[in-house]
């Protein structure tokens, strides 16, 4: 299926980066969010994160001002159905999601395809809530999207082929690479990423290490690029105790219990690098560990 136009729900860290790549690919991007202050800084993102790449020689000055020409913001959300395929990337909350595909369906064309940068929520089950569930998929961007390679394609028990195919063909488009997962709970990358956060958090929790003993530790001890959490920071704590929980109650193994930690700086409102303190104290000019 040729795709023109696409739509992005939720401007928040994800949504920006999607709307970045794909309008800068040639696609009209239609960008919505329930508050105009997430539209408003998201432009304001994708504009200074364009503009970096303009410096480095990435893109030139002209394809950035095609693409950010090509980026539409809106607080309606039936605006969004009017595209050709819409990348769902919300809150990871089950019941949000649902409730934003229950408010698109007055409003779709007969072929647009829906898809959800979900990081572990079931695609199968999402995709029953809808009147298309052949045409539904799991379209799982890694943070940052412009600098990540890969994307994580997620077939519902339903999908068909086309709409795979054609999910296939903007990754090549996107010059990423795909990889294919099965529709199990947080699919590859996080189902095995988070739970080695999960037990970086319990580490910390029984004083094992602190956390720049931690980090420290995987970054020279395994050649990890970052710290798990300082990686916990940058994805979200709220959206890694998330995937948790659905890791814990899709599967029923006590292994992936969240730790109480987690849970304690989640409900302290300390969410990581967005509400600039989590594991790291982000409101100076270097970051502080906060254990
Ligand atoms: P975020 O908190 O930065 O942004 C979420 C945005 O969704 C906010 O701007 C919020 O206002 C908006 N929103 C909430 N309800 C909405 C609604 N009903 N309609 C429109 N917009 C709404 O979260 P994020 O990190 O961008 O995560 C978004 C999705 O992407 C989640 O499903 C998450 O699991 C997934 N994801 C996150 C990462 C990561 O590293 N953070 C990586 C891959 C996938």
């Amino acid at each position: 299926m040729d795709i023109k136009s696409i739509g992005v729900i939720g401007a928040g860290q994800m949504g920006n980066g999607i709307a970045h790549v794909m309008a800068l690919a040639g696609y009209d991007v239609v960008l919505n969010d329930i508050a105009q202050e997430g539209l408003d800084t998201a432009i304001a993102r994708i504009t200074k994160n364009m503009a970096r790449q303009e410096t480095r020689g990435l893109i030139t000055a002209e394809q950035q001002a095609d693409a950010l020409g090509r980026i539409k913001t809106t607080l309606h959300q039936p605006e969004v159905a009017q595209t050709d395929l819409v990348i769902e990337a919300a809150t990871e909350n089950e019941q949000v999601k649902y409730k934003i595909f229950e408010g698109l369906l007055p409003h779709l064309q007969p072929h647009t395809i829906l898809t959800s940068n979900t990081s572990s929520i079931s695609i199968t089950r999402l995709a029953s809530r809808t009147d298309r569930p052949e045409k539904f998929m799991g379209f799982h961007f890694m943070n940052p999207v412009p600098l990540m390679q890969l994307v994580e394609l997620i077939r519902g028990i339903a999908t068909d082929q086309d709409t795979y195919a054609t999910c296939l063909g903007i990754v090549e488009k996107l010059g990423k690479t795909a990889a294919s997962a099965e529709d199990f709970p947080a699919f590859i990358v996080n189902r095995i990423l988070i739970p080695m956060i999960n037990e970086a958090c319990y580490t910390l929790y029984e004083g094992v290490g602190n956390v720049a003993s931690i980090d420290n530790a995987m970054k020279l001890g395994a050649n990890h690029p970052m710290g798990p959490l300082e990686l916990a920071d940058f994805i979200g704590l709220d959206t890694c105790l998330a995937i948790m929980h659905v890791l814990h109650e899709g599967l029923a193994d006590t292994k992936y219990r969240p730790c109480p930690l987690l849970t304690k700086y989640v409900e302290a409102g300390w969410l990581g690098r967005k509400s600039k303190r989590g594991f790291y104290d982000y409101r100076g000019e270097a970051p502080v560990p906060t254990r």
